[in-house]
């Protein structure tokens, strides 16, 4: 056996798979290029979801002709010249092997033009092969372009995804992009549609951009600093939530992550305002000292880790939970208050805000709180222990102390299986019923109590029906049974339903398109990330549409686990509770007749949620009421 060394060009490809998996990951690169260039406007474009074609181009510093061919070497980089800047990592990117790695796995070219020079040049890497340094047309700046990601390594090819899938996910990181740099003007286009356009002129504006201009009617924007961590950005008010957690955005120290204690501190500030399923939307920045926080993780997992997670998450939970709670204190961290930040200088010392937002009312109904110096992030972490023991302490460091990893609510997968112990709930209860059955027609109508419960006689027994609960059930299983013969009546909407939803739920959807028509909905794209609804199942007319498209897209992230199709037959069993007839409506004997026919004159009728529709009373029962036996 022979031992070889690998050539570069395999190695690249190898670890290009690192670095570069997918479109999204190419667009990420090539954009925090453009960023670290110091570009002003940056535009990308993809087609057919970024496998086709991804190009970014931007007008920053551009690439001077004799670096053209260095920028495509592996490990080489402008940005770092020794091992001591890796402590000082202002730029994106750092490790130098980006261009190197897409252009072993992509057709490339660089056509750049730096602004001492008067002429663009270009330069071709077709699979890791470097072409020649040619004169091209192009303004200052550089544009860069990756086609056909994979076409050399089709093993790698097989596993994108579709070009919806893929699309949505370079628009999940465009939506990062325009929001963490909204002092850059970011053009997005795929297959020639422009998706996002921000002006570069500040948060709101670019809040627009990704999400309409109507998201800031729900939102309140914070400005808030504790212990020297700065957190920034916009809360969704506390009515106003998500059905799941793609409309979190967290950015620390300019980076996107995802990252369980700051999800945790904010979603528990929210806890007593949302109910389950239901996410806060938000978008916030967290500024820490550079030396209390490790991003250097992984080129490819957003996360990052604190030095110390008891302090990042008792800020975040107190100023979050403050703003909710509207108590004063959040005066200080609304952003719309004239405070200007508490400004730390370079030795470390706090110059507390000269102006305080005064607001009457509500100042002087807030108890005055002891002076205190605002600490910083070091001088927290060392009276950490004094803090917590401070028990009523004016202003604790900390509000739930040590509970920090205890409050983590991981999505917990209870609701599947709860799910799944429902239906075999339901099926037991069916099989139990089938044995119970009253032949309808001889069943005579006695009338009704409350408006709710119907009362049928037959032989020596009293049947009484609770009204909404039976309905419920006929129409569940009209359904059931329509979608799994196929023959389900779609009734058209006068007035379509449109819902506007995230790229990310878009995708999904998308994909399930065809669930859903099997269903009886008549569904397709309507624009943008649109989606239109025009016809409903016939026997969920008047459905709360809303609410039924929530809680699909609330099931987005457990999915795995969960076949769509079972999931939206149980909340069709929502639907058909709510468009069942209600307790409190009268019905008529023919109605009620008919009712009970439906039912089969199965006694041990359960509606979809498990609660009985039919209960038995035996006469000899009431005669043992009057004691007329014993
Ligand atoms: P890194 O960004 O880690 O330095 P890359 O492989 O992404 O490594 O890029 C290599 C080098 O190419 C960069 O250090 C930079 O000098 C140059 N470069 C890449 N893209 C651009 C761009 N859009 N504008 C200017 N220079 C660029
Ligand atoms: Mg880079």
């Amino acid at each position: 056996m022979k031992i070889s060394l690998l050539s570069a060009d395999v190695y690249n490809r190898i670890a290009a798979g690192e670095v570069v998996d997918r479109p999204y990951s190419v667009v990420k690169e090539l954009v925090e290029n453009a960023v670290d260039a110091g570009a002003a406007q940056i535009t990308v474009e993809i087609e057919g979801g970024g496998k086709k074609r991804i190009r970014v181009s931007d007008d920053g510093g551009g690439i001077a002709v004799d670096d053209l061919p260095r920028a495509y070497a592996p490990h080489a980089t402008s940005k770092l010249s020794s091992a001591d800047d890796l402590f000082r990592i202002a730029t994106l990117g750092f490790r130098g092997e980006a261009i190197a790695s897409i252009a072993s796995v992509s057709r490339m070219s660089i056509v750049s033009r730096t602004k001492e020079s008067g002429e663009a040049y270009a330069l071709t890497c077709e699979g890791g092969v470097l072409g020649e340094v040619k004169p091209a047309a192009g303004a200052q700046g550089t544009v860069v372009t990756a086609d056909e990601l994979f076409y050399n390594v089709p093993a790698r090819r097989k596993f994108l995804k579709s070009d919806a899938q893929e699309e949505a996910d370079v628009t999940g990181v465009m939506a990062r992009f325009v929001l963490s740099r909204p002092e850059i003007s970011f053009t997005y286009l795929s297959d020639g549609k422009v998706k996002y356009r921000s002006f570069g002129d500040g948060l709101e504006s670019a809040l627009a951009a990704v999400y309409g201009a109507g998201i800031l009617e729900n939102c309140t924007e914070i400005r808030a600093e504790k212990h020297g961590i700065r957190l920034y950005g916009f809360l969704g008010n506390r009515n106003f939530y998500k059905p799941n957690r793609t409309w979190q955005s967290l950015f620390v120290n300019g980076r996107y992550v995802v990252n369980q204690t700051v999800g945790a501190a904010v979603t528990n500030a929210y806890a007593s305002y949302l109910m389950k399923r239901q996410y806060p939307f938000y978008v916030l920045f967290l500024e820490i000292p550079p030396e209390a926080v490790d991003v250097n993780v992984h080129p490819n997992k957003a996360d990052v880790r604190f030095a110390d997670n008891q302090i990042v998450y008792g800020c975040v939970y107190s100023i979050v939970s403050a703003v909710l709670d509207g108590n004063a204190r959040a005066l200080e961290y609304l952003a719309k208050a004239p405070a200007p930040l508490q400004e730390t200088v370079s030795d470390g010392t706090v110059i507390p805000p000269a102006v305080r937002y005064a607001q009457p009312e509500l100042s002087a109904a807030a108890p005055s709180a002891p002076e205190r110096a605002p600490m910083s992030y070091g001088e927290a972490k060392k009276q950490l222990k004094f803090d917590v023991s401070a028990a009523g302490s004016a202003e604790p460091v900390f509000l739930r102390p040590g509970t920090a990893e205890l409050e983590v609510r991981a999505p917990s997968p209870a609701a599947e299986d709860a799910f799944e112990e429902n239906r075999r709930y339901l099926r037991e209860q069916e099989a139990k019923a089938r044995q119970e059955r009253v032949e309808p027609d001889t069943l005579t109508y006695k009338g009704e109590l409350f408006r709710t419960y119907l009362l049928y006689e037959a032989g020596d027994c009293v049947y009484m029906i609770d009204q909404h609960a039976a309905h419920e059930r006929i129409l569940y299983e009209a359904l059931k049974e329509k979608t799994e013969r196929r023959a389900v009546v779609s009734q058209p909407m006068i007035v379509p339903f449109v819902i506007s939803v995230n790229a990310q739920e878009f995708a999904f959807l998308q994909k399930n398109f065809n669930i859903l028509r099997d269903l009886g909905f008549e569904i397709e794209e309507f624009g943008g990330t649109s989606i239109k609804i025009s016809a409903v199942p016939s026997d969920l007319m008047g459905m709360d549409l809303e609410s039924f498209f929530g809680d699909v897209l609330s099931t987005m992230e457990s999915l795995r686990a969960i076949r769509l199709a079972d999931l939206l037959k149980d909340k069709l069993a929502t639907a058909a509770c709510k468009a069942a007839v209600k307790g409190g409506e009268s019905l008529t004997e023919a109605e009620a007749y008919a009712l009970i026919r439906r039912t089969g004159g199965d006694t041990g009728l359960k509606c979809p949620h498990g609660r009985p529709a039919v209960v038995t009373i035996k006469k000899s029962e009431l005669e043992k009421m009057f004691k007329r036996i014993v």
